[in-house]
């Protein structure tokens, strides 16, 4: 998947959290994130999919900085965020911006759409008010919006402008990454692909990389280039997404898979339902975490944690890929 250095790398990427379970008890362990390996190179798109509480969120705070993983090492352009001390991650932290999922929250209501814009660079920037006003009108016209909407404030605007606003505002600081978490998840599906057409347009002019995380597997695929599938904090499967949607190796990517019924029409292998929650990963099931849900489930895999590993170029958690794909 690699043929250039990679814009971002985790290596066995960890972030544990300590919790309370009431008086008198000792504190749980929650693995929110436990030992992730990926990269993502330049210009190009990581979906991260998975229920939720599968550790997506997890990631993209470690991936943004806004908190550090408990191990393993997180490389943006060869420099590691999770140990670099604090002045190097300020330094590092506006090549990587947020889009969140819900563009009604995320932007101030008090604050006109030229305050939002020029604010990130008044913040990290020496550039005077006349330049920061021409570069956020510029940066206003890119993402489809009019010059006359810079003295608005956002609650004048529909979803999908606000998303728009939203991005524009994460582009400011020309960064290098941008982690988007559901950013269309809250838009009408009318919305919802132009506001992805306008992320990858805006990948193509700027060289973006994204890490795109969401729960839709329709939108991953009209975006990603790779895909990593989460189940409760570990990878299971990671490959390329053509590979991920025409042949999906592992039981979980297939019960996701077969859960968006347009994906599942016509798919001619066997058919997974997803039943039961997930499990409570305070108290995370042994061996493989997926087996209690798992129809191919044999003793071992109550025992054994599966590890990533390679079969036939794409990488897989499961001690029986290689007789459930013949
Ligand atoms: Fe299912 Fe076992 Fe594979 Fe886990 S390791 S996905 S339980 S077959």
């Amino acid at each position: 998947m690699n043929e250039s250095a990679p814009l971002l790398e985790a290596r066995d990427l960890a972030r544990h959290y300590a919790v309370s379970r009431g008086f008198f008890k000792h504190k749980g362990l929650v693995r929110a994130l436990d030992g992730v390996s990926f990269s993502l190179r330049e210009g190009k798109t990581l979906a991260v999919v998975g229920e939720s509480g599968c550790g997506k969120s997890t990631l993209a705070r470690q991936v943004t900085m806004i908190e550090r993983p408990t191990s393993g090492s997180l490389l943006l352009d060869g420099n590691d965020v999770a140990h670099a001390d604090v002045a190097a991650r300020k330094k590092l932290r506006p090549r990587v911006q947020m889009v969140f999922q819900n563009p009604y929250a995320s932007l101030n209501p008090r604050k006109t759409v030229g305050t939002l814009l020029e604010e990130p660079l008044a913040i990290n920037g020496t550039q005077p008010r006349r330049a920061r006003r021409d570069a956020g009108l510029a940066m206003l016209a890119k993402v489809g919006l009019r010059p006359e909407h810079y003295r608005r404030y956002p609650h004048m605007f529909s979803g999908g402008q606000r998303q728009r606003i939203a991005v524009a505002r994460a582009l400011m600081l020309d960064p290098r990454l941008v982690v988007a978490d559901e950013p269309v998840s809250a838009l009408d599906v009318s919305i919802q692909a132009q506001v992805l057409n306008l992320l990858m347009d805006l990948q193509q002019e700027m060289g973006i990389a994204y890490l795109f995380i969401s729960h839709n597997l329709q939108v991953v695929r009209h975006i990603a280039n790779d895909v990593l599938v989460m189940y409760l904090g570990r990878a299971v499967e990671y490959a390329p997404k053509d590979d991920v949607f025409a042949r999906p190796a592992h039981p979980y990517t297939r019960a996701l898979l077969a859960s968006t019924p347009s994906l599942a029409a016509g798919r001619r292998r066997t058919r997974i339902t997803l039943t039961g929650d997930l499990p409570s990963p305070l108290d995370p099931p042994s061996g493989c975490a997926f087996h209690k849900r798992c129809p191919h489930a044999v003793a071992r895999c109550a025992i054994e944690v599966p590890l990533l590993s390679t079969f036939r170029g794409i990488r897989v958690a499961c001690h029986r890929v290689a007789e459930l794909n013949p």
